[in-house]
């Protein structure tokens, strides 16, 4: 059985979901299809959850209303028979009424979460009901029922695989499963998602569950790009890498894949691969445990970064002083992306600061501590990096006009990761697209 993901361009337009519904018809093997909310949907429905925080009802209503009239546009495109709009019709109705009854109570985090579920509901209940039109026997999967996560927001990949081979048993012969990506429920059974993005998390996290022979990721590019194509010119598509340079490209910023939608399919060698919903023959990319090709393979790019910098002569040759840092972010849940050490200063990033105030409160008892925001990281990587000659050379020479803050190198064998300020992402992007390749492979 394989995993065929479907992300929100792939589904966007009626047209669009005909060819999934093609591409799912294709080949006998039997397989679980994961879909995104149409494109647009999941954005117009953080806009609603953000009025209504904001207590402003009358927002909240009318971006109700423009995404109902888009539903409303939608399906008849998508649908012929009488009795498959009605179906249509029935569904949209009971999500919008559903919506349009949250402008009447009070607004709370888990209603936010029940709002930005409905997206994919829509998506794959729509998608149904185009397959039973065609009469194209599918089965319809909550991923309610079997997605979940812990206290600590991860997923319980045990308990998944549990319960998806006991609601699959259920369905013997069957060949084509739908279910919806991104929703599951949390520890305290309520409606959560595995944040933005993670259509390709539950995909992966199916994948691993079943131990399925494949997850494909159905996109609107040709595969992982060497290079961010939404930021720098003449960017191209990889054939194959290996799920440590994947992950390392997907958590530094490629946004093509979710950055936690390796590790799953990883555990379980599970081959991963981009496809193009628009251009199903193109190669894409194939990514599974070990690829033969060294250098530098791709750069990726993270924004929204803040540099903290903690000096102390009191770490001139002492021991534990950086585990008393590290408890500090620890204490606070605030993982750590890079750290670079002197003899007297350390210095680490982090993007979540939903701690930052405390975190520099309780630091400041160490030393001068400084912070630098707006930065962006720059993650070079490919295979065997760190071994391969003339490397950091080449990326240091590209970034030769720009202030580099921090350097990362020698962590990982397929990474190097460098910090500036982001007004300089762009050009230092375009800059290593030129500098560090031309002597790959
Ligand atoms: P989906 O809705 O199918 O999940 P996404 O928009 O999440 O699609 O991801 C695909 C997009 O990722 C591409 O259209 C492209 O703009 C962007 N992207 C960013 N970095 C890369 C990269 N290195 N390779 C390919 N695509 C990338
Ligand atoms: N619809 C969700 C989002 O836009 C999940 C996804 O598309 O992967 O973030
Ligand atoms: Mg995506």
């Amino acid at each position: 059985m394989k995993i065929m993901k479907f992300g929100g361009t792939s589904v966007g337009r009626p047209e669009r979901m005909h060819q999934v519904k093609d591409l799912i018809t294709r080949g006998d093997e039997p397989k679980i299809v994961v879909l995104s909310a149409l494109s647009g949907t999941t954005n117009a429905l953080v806009g609603i959850g953000e009025a209504l925080a904001a207590a402003d009802r009358s927002l909240a209503k009318l971006r109700i209303e423009e995404l109902h009239s888009h539903y409303l546009a939608f399906y008849p495109e998508l649908l012929k028979t009488t009795e498959a709009r009605e179906k249509a019709e029935a569904i949209i109705q009971e999500h919008f009424e559903f919506l349009n009854i949250l402008l009447k109570i009070s607004f709370n985090e888990a209603i936010n979460r029940d709002i930005l579920a409905q997206g994919e509901l829509l998506s794959t209940k729509l998608f149904q009901t185009l397959l039973e039109e065609l009469n194209i026997p599918s089965v319809f999967l909550v991923a309610l029922d079997f997605m979940s996560i812990d206290e600590n927001s991860e997923p319980e990949l045990s308990k998944i695989a549990e319960k998806l081979t006991a609601i699959l048993a259920q369905h013997p012969g069957e060949r084509i499963f739908v279910t919806q990506g991104y929703i599951c429920k949390n520890h305290r059974n309520e409606v959560d998602n595995l944040k933005r993005g993670g259509s390709d998390y539950t995909a992966s996290l199916i994948a691993a569950a079943i131990q399925a022979t494949a997850c494909e990721i159905w996109t609107d590019i040709d595969g992982m790009h060497n290079n961010d194509p939404r930021v720098v010119d003449r960017t191209r598509p990889i054939a194959e890498m290996s799920f440590d340079e994947a992950a390392e490209l997907a958590y530094f910023g490629a946004k093509i894949l979710h950055p936690a939608s390796i590790w799953p399919a990883q555990q379980f060698n599970v081959p991963v691969k981009l496809l193009n919903t628009m251009e199903p023959e193109a190669h894409g990319t194939l990514i599974k445990e070990k690829v033969e090709t060294t250098g530098v393979k791709a750069i990726a790019a993270k924004d929204g970064i803040t540099a903290i910098k903690i000096k102390s002569t009191r770490m001139l040759l002492a021991y534990g002083f950086l585990r008393k840092v590290f408890e500090i972010f620890e204490k606070y849940k605030t993982p750590i992306d890079m750290i670079t050490t002197s003899e007297v200063a350390v210095s680490v990033t982090i993007d979540d600061l939903s701690h930052l105030s405390q975190i520099l409160e309780e630091l400041n008892q160490f030393g001068t501590v400084e912070v630098d925001q707006n930065q962006t990281i720059i993650c070079i990587v490919g295979n065997l990096v760190s071994e391969t000659k003339g490397v950091l050379k080449s990326v240091m020479d590209a970034l030769l006009p720009y202030p580099v803050r921090m350097v990362s190198y020698g962590g990982s064998r397929h990474n190097v990761s460098v910090l500036l300020d982001s007004t300089y992402k762009k050009a230092a992007l375009q800059s290593l697209n030129e500098g560090v390749f031309s002597w790959e492979n």
